[in-house]
């Protein structure tokens, strides 16, 4: 079993944390606000005092943070502490460029580093059913599945460093629709005076039904905000599409107009809530 340093423990990194250990992993945590560890060191994990002391004491560094600025922060505060040969593996969802940037700079100093954001939401981390797109090596891919097995679905190398980040943004352009496709579709039947929860049902339930229809959908009916994946990491997954895009001179309508009506919530001081709250759009709700 390997040494593994996590860092980040918000709703998507404490389970998948919390997996590791599980599978009898010896792990040590750090967070940005230390209360998110305790109930992983009640569970054994070791708190590390800072960053440095985690990366000495880790074979494998997994970081799950936020945007690409926070990866390149906490990536940075190690890269001089860790032993040569650690490998990193990043499940934030981030820019490809950032990925690509973080590889060359680990690598400089004799460090491996593999790019694997997820998808399958917090009930996916908390299930340990998470589909991760990997880039990087062969031999540092193969070795990165394997520990991140115990809360793996799917997890296949998708290409060299930062195409695990172009496939989580191809990813996200589908999430984009399935969202707007359930929000704007109950937002209609309730202005047209349906029931809807039948309408959930019933939708759902043919062939206009969708993962969010069946995981949104429930916290839609019952207004239950709570994350979920925030409208904040998904308006900045969208802005990184949206680059990406833009680079190669390619249109991604639907995706600029989800992200557009997310961005009214944030206006509105929602940035926290799960994104299904864009029901609230739509039925004026702000
Ligand atoms: P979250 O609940 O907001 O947690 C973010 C974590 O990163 C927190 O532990 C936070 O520390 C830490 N962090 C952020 N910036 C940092 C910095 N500069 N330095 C140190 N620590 C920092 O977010 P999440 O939902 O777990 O998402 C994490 C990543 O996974 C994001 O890139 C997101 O896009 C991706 N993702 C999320 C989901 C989902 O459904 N939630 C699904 C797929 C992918 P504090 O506790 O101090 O704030």
């Amino acid at each position: 079993m390997a040494r593994v340093g996590f860092v980040g423990l918000g709703v998507m990194g404490a389970p998948m944390a919390g997996h590791l250990l599980s599978a009898g992993h010896s792990v040590s945590v750090w967070n940005r606000t230390p209360g998110k560890a305790d109930s992983l060191v009640e569970k054994g994990a070791k708190m590390a005092p800072n960053l440095a002391s985690l990366a000495e004491n880790s074979d494998v560094i997994i970081s799950c943070v936020g945007r690409s600025e926070d990866v390149d922060q906490v990536v940075s505060a190690m890269a001089d502490c860790a032993a040569a040969g650690t490998l990193f593996i990043d499940q934030s969802t981030i820019e490809p460029a950032m990925a690509r940037s973080l590889a060359r700079r680990l690598a400089e100093k004799g460090l491996r580093f593999v790019d694997a954001p997820v998808t399958g939401g917090s009930m996916g981390a908390q299930n340990g059913a998470l589909t991760i797109f990997c880039g990087g090596s062969e031999a540092d891919v193969i070795e990165a599945i394997e520990i991140m097995a115990p809360y793996t679905k799917r997890a296949e190398r998708v290409g060299e460093v930062g195409a695990g980040q172009m496939m989580k943004l191809a990813n996200q352009v589908a999430v984009g629709g399935a969202l707007v496709g359930l929000c704007e579709s109950l937002a209609f039947a309730a202005k047209v005076g349906l029931d809807v929860e039948q309408a959930h049902s019933m939708i759902g339930g043919g062939a206009g039904g969708s993962w969010a229809f069946q995981n949104y959908g429930p916290k839609l009916l019952a207004s239950d905000w709570s994350p979920g994946f925030s409208v904040k990491n998904q308006t900045k997954d969208f802005g990184y599409c949206e680059s990406a895009a833009a680079d190669l001179g390619l249109e991604i309508p639907m995706t600029a107009l989800v992200n557009e009506l997310l961005k009214r919530l944030a206006d509105a001081g929602r940035e926290e809530d799960t994104t299904a709250a864009l029901y609230d759009v739509y039925l004026d709700r702000l």
